[in-house]
């Protein structure tokens, strides 16, 4: 037992006490208050909880005027495809809308169990299971198949949700360079041998960079070190491979090769939720022990039934992958020609813009919309601040003169910003 002895459990002992019913002297609340007078210091509107009144694809509505939306990750264009709605609207009528239980409780659904064996079918692999977030998806999952005594090992732009599955799960967490699966390889000779278990995390698109990973390489590698591979196809779900069956599609690799497939339905599916994929007893397993599933609300039928027909129309309507993959190639194309800093993205539907600063992505996207194109600033620190960026979703339904327009606007302000004495959003107030 803890006898309270030693200078550990005195630190321990003597927390700062701060006030238990004041948020404002939250540490945490002052930062970012602070922020937001830094933001409010440069005249430049808030860029956050922008107010869009309508169905969001190539165009959106805020405050009474039509934009052109490159902000959304609607990239097939199914959210608000009418038949997708009307799927919705009668499992809704059909089924309520809540299924009012876990699903190992009451809550199940015939759909449910048609939803996962369509997610399973479309990637390749025996079963799938479905979560209400994409978010709590990774949590759960990462955090409850690994735990102390276990390894993972994942990509250092992982997605915060990949992280936070990580923390939870007291696994010894260890990220490896971007996209770099040499290193990774380095890193599991020197450690694997001290693990139980090792799982190894990688996005299939990455959302802030648009580049991808060379999955096959991974695959290499985990079965070197007979280790566990978890592939987040948020991103490429639906939009990489000629049809939209994503990683294992693009590169022509059985899907079974990787033990572990996680995936959105929030984006091409245009729903809400998130997937696992893989073999019967993965599956098995998590429908009856994860916490995140089994102490957790089935998928509402109005979600389930509008994921179900997305991929019905993705299946009868193929071109839109086409339609998407070249759009976003022509983007690309135009950005690189007009001498944008587009990173490492590479044809797929997320384009960066990097402005280098905080302050210039911030008055960038605000010059944009006046011009009535919608775009998302990335800002210090959610990257950092060299890494200042806008981030462009295109969509299959963007037009050409829109991403001409867009392209060019773009350039055109950020040549003038970048001549215009500038200064950092840290540097100000
Ligand atoms: N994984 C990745 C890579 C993501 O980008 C996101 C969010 N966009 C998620 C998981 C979480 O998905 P959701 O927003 O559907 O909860």
């Amino acid at each position: 037992t803890n006898s309270g002895e030693g200078p550990l459990a005195r630190v321990m002992q003597t927390p700062q006490v701060e006030p238990e019913d004041d948020f404002t002297q939250f540490a945490e609340y002052r930062r970012l208050k602070s922020t937001m007078r830094q933001m409010q210091l440069t005249g430049v509107p808030n860029p956050y909880f922008t107010v869009h009144d309508c169905i969001v694809n190539d165009k959106t509505m805020v405050d009474g005027k039509s934009l052109i939306s490159f902000a959304s990750y609607n990239y097939l264009g199914l959210s608000g495809h009418p038949e997708v709605s009307q799927a919705a609207a009668d499992a809704i009528a059909r089924y309520g809308t809540s299924v009012s239980a876990s699903r190992l409780v009451s809550g199940e659904k015939p759909i449910h169990g048609e939803l996962e064996k369509k997610i399973a079918k479309w990637i390749g692999v025996d079963s799938a299971i479905t979560m209400v977030g994409g978010h709590a998806t990774n949590e759960t999952t990462i955090g409850h198949l690994v735990g102390p005594g276990d390894l993972i090992v994942h990509d250092a732009l992982s997605h915060n949700s990949i992280v936070q599955g990580a923390l939870l799960s007291g696994a010894k967490r260890r990220p490896f360079p971007h996209n770099d699966y040499e290193a990774l390889d380095k890193m599991l000779t020197a450690l694997r041998g001290q693990y139980r278990r090792t799982l190894i995390i990688i996005e299939g698109v990455y959302s802030m960079d648009g580049d991808f990973a060379d999955v096959p390489k991974f695959i290499d590698v985990k079965k070197r070190h007979r280790a566990m591979l978890m592939v987040d196809e948020a991103h490429s779900f639906g939009t990489m491979g000629k049809t939209g069956h994503g990683m294992a599609e693009h590169f022509g690799f059985d899907a079974r090769d990787v033990d572990i497939w996680m995936g959105t339905l929030s984006k091409s599916a245009s729903s809400c939720g998130g997937y696992i994929a893989g073999s019967e007893a993965l599956i098995e397993l998590l429908r009856y022990t994860a916490p995140g599933f089994v102490f957790s609300v089935g998928m509402p039928p109005g979600q389930v039934a509008a994921a179900i027909e997305s991929l019905n129309v993705l299946q009868r309507e193929p071109e839109r992958v086409q339609r998407l993959r070249e759009n976003s190639e022509l983007f690309l194309k135009l950005a690189r020609e007009a001498d944008l800093d587009t990173g490492d993205s590479g044809g797929t539907p997320v384009i960066p813009v990097i402005t280098g600063n905080s302050l210039i992505a911030l008055r960038l996207s605000n010059r944009l919309k006046k011009d009535g194109i919608n775009v998302q600033p990335i800002l210090y620190p959610a990257v950092d601040e060299s890494a200042a960026r806008l981030r462009f979703f295109v969509t299959s339904d963007h037009t050409e003169e829109q991403i001409r327009f867009t392209v060019e606007r773009t350039a055109h302000h950020l040549h003038d910003l970048c001549d215009s004495p500038s200064s950092s959003l840290r540097g100000t107030g």
